[in-house]
């Protein structure tokens, strides 16, 4: 039986596929990440390049609030 790990995984703020739920690029292979925030539990995957903005303006709000 595998064992959850331990760090939270990262949801795509495109599709919202996550790290153990890839979703299926253009050429059939599976997505990678563009961009991460494990802290913050959201990416953008290979498939949502059109999401970085939104997620960098995340970071930035979280950043702020520090
Ligand atoms: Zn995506
Ligand atoms: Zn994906």
């Amino acid at each position: 039986m595998a064992r959850a790990s331990k760090f939270r995984e990262a949801t795509c703020l495109g599709c919202g596929c996550t790290d153990s739920r890839a979703c299926k690029g253009p050429d059939g292979d599976p997505c990678g990440w563009i961009k991460v925030s494990y802290p913050l539990a959201v990416g953008v995957c290979t498939s949502c390049p059109e999401k970085v903005e939104v997620f960098d303006r995340q970071l930035a709000l979280a950043e702020a609030r520090r």
